[in-house]
C-alpha cells in the first residue's frame, strides 16, 4: 500500500501538513510531498478538501471466519483475594453501554474462589451471565494459567468482544490470550463504542503522545479484544436484585500448567494506591541514587500524596515496580502530579499526562516534561525540594 499526492488536484493548502502526526508531509513548489516518515495512517486522505491524496494498492482483506457465530460482550471480572475489584464494575459499566447498541448479552468471566458471590454481585449491577472457573489457587494471578483458561473459554463459547482492565493483570494475560486466538487487541483504551452501522467495536485510545485519539477496529478476526485504563469509564451501579446465569467450567478439565511456582509473597509498602491518589510526587533518574527517594517520600507525606516513579528509577532498583507510572506502569490521573528529575519520555507521559495539574522540576529547560507541565521549575531538585519541604514544615 502507498499514499500518493495527485499533483494536479493539490492546491498546496497545507491542511495535510497540519494534520499529519508523523510530520511526513512537506510543501514544495506549492504542492504537497509525502516523505519517508509516512506511517500510512491515512489521516491526510480523509482531511484533504480536494481529494488530492490517494491510497494506492490497498488490499481489502476478507474474513475467513463465520463472524455471525460470535456473540456476547465478555469482561474479565478481576478479583483480589476473592473479592471483586472496582475495575470489574468499570468494565461491566462500559459493557452495558455497548450492549445498548449491540443488543448482545453482557457476561462476566471470573477466575478464583467464591464464584457464586462474585456472580451475584455482577448480576445485581446488570450482568446477564457469568462464566466461572472456581479454584482457590486462582485467587493468585498466574499468567500461564489465566491465558489457558481464557483461551479455552473463548474457543468454547465464542464471544464477540472480550475486555479486561489495563491493570497489571489484564495487561499481562489478555495480549497473550489474543495472540493465541490469532486476533487483535487494542491496549490501554480510554473509551469504547459500537459503530451503529457496522456494529464493530470502536476501540478508542490516545496516540502520538496524546496528540490524537485513534479509533481502532478489528474487522476480520474474533473476538474483538481490548484493555481499558482503570478509572477511564464509569462503574456500573447496583440495580437491585436481578438473576442471571452462572456457567461453570471445571478447573481440572483445562489441564492448565504453569511454568512459574509461587514460592513466597512480599507485600510492597504503599500506603496510598497510586491510581486512587489525588496527589502524586514522582522521582526519576535525576535523583541519582535510591536513598534520595527519602526526599520524595517526605514531600509526598507532607502534602498527603503517594510516591510514583519513572521506569528508569525502577530499573535502577531504587523503588519497586508498583510505583512505576507510564506505558508499562500505572496510568494515573491525580489532581496534582509533581515530576522530580524526570525527563518526560513519551512512555512516562502516556501514564500521567492527563493529570489535572502537572508540576515539573528539572534542571534542563528543554526537558520534554515541560511541554505538558502547567508549572515548570527549572532548577536542581536537591535545592528546590528541600526548600519546599522546609516551607511546608514551617506551616
Ligand atoms: C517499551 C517501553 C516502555 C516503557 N515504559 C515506561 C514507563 O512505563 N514509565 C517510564 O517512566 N518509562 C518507561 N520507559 C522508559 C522511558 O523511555 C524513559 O527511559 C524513562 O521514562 C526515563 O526515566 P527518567 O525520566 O527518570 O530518566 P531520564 O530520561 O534519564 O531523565 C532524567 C531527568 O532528570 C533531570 N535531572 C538530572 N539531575 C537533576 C537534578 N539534580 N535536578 C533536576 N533535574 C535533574 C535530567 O535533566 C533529565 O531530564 C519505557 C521504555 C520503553 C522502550
Amino acid at each position: 500500500m502507498e499514499i500518493k499526492v495527485n499533483k494536479e488536484k493539490c492546491t498546496g493548502c497545507k491542511i495535510c501538513v497540519d494534520v499529519c502526526p508523523a510530520g511526513a508531509i512537506e510543501i514544495q513548489n506549492e504542492k504537497a510531498y509525502i516523505n519517508e516518515k509516512c506511517t500510512l495512517c491515512k489521516l491526510c486522505v480523509s482531511e484533504c478538501p480536494v481529494n488530492a491524496i490517494e491510497v494506492i494498492g490497498e488490499e481489502k482483506k476478507v474474513s475467513t471466519l463465520d463472524l455471525s457465530k460470535y456473540k456476547g460482550i465478555w469482561f474479565f471480572a478481576e478479583q483480589k483475594k476473592g473479592k471483586l475489584s472496582h475495575v470489574a464494575y468499570e468494565l461491566l459499566g462500559i459493557s452495558l453501554k455497548l450492549a445498548r447498541t449491540l443488543e448482545e448479552e453482557v457476561c462476566g468471566v471470573y477466575f478464583g474462589s467464591k464464584g457464586e458471590d462474585a456472580a451475584k454481585e455482577l448480576f445485581s449491577r446488570g450482568a446477564d451471565k457469568v462464566y466461572v472457573v472456581e479454584d482457590t489457587s486462582l485467587d493468585e494471578f498466574r499468567q500461564d494459567v489465566y491465558v489457558c483458561l481464557m483461551t479455552e473459554l473463548v474457543k468454547k463459547y465464542k464471544p464477540n468482544i472480550v475486555l479486561a482492565s489495563a491493570t497489571m493483570i489484564g495487561r499481562s494475560f489478555l495480549p497473550q490470550t489474543a495472540a493465541r486466538l490469532k486476533t487483535g487487541l487494542t491496549a490501554d483504551c480510554t473509551d469504547l463504542a459500537i459503530d451503529p452501522e457496522t456494529k464493530l467495536l470502536q476501540q478508542i485510545r490516545p496516540t502520538y503522545g496524546g496528540n490524537l485519539m485513534a479509533k481502532i477496529i478489528c474487522e476480520n478476526h474474533r473476538p474483538q479484544m481490548a484493555t481499558i485504563r482503570p478509572k477511564a469509564v464509569e462503574e456500573a451501579k447496583p440495580v437491585g436484585n436481578r438473576n442471571g446465569t452462572i456457567v461453570r467450567d471445571d478447573f481440572t478439565s483445562f489441564n492448565a500448567t504453569c511454568r512459574v511456582d509461587l514460592i513466597s509473597k512480599q507485600e510492597v509498602e504503599q500506603t496510598i494506591d497510586l491510581q486512587e491518589a489525588e496527589i502524586i510526587v514522582s522521582g526519576g533518574r535525576g535523583l541519582g541514587d535510591g536513598k534520595n527517594f527519602d526526599m520524595i517520600r517526605k514531600l509526598a507525606k507532607l502534602i498527603g500524596g503517594a510516591v510514583g516513579s519513572s521506569r528508569a528509577a525502577v530499573d535502577a532498583g531504587w523503588i519497586p515496580y508498583p510505583h512505576q507510572v507510564g506505558q508499562t506502569g500505572k496510568t494515573v490521573k491525580p489532581k496534582i502530579y509533581i515530576a522530580c528529575g524526570i525527563s518526560g519520555a513519551i512512555q512516562h507521559l502516556a501514564g500521567m499526562s492527563t493529570s489535572d495539574y502537572i508540576i515539573a522540576i528539572n534542571k534542563d529547560p528543554n526537558a520534554p516534561i515541560f511541554k505538558v507541565a502547567n508549572l515548570g521549575i527549572v532548577g536542581d531538585i536537591f535545592e528546590v525540594i528541600p526548600k519546599l519541604i522546609q516551607k511546608l514544615e514551617s506551616k
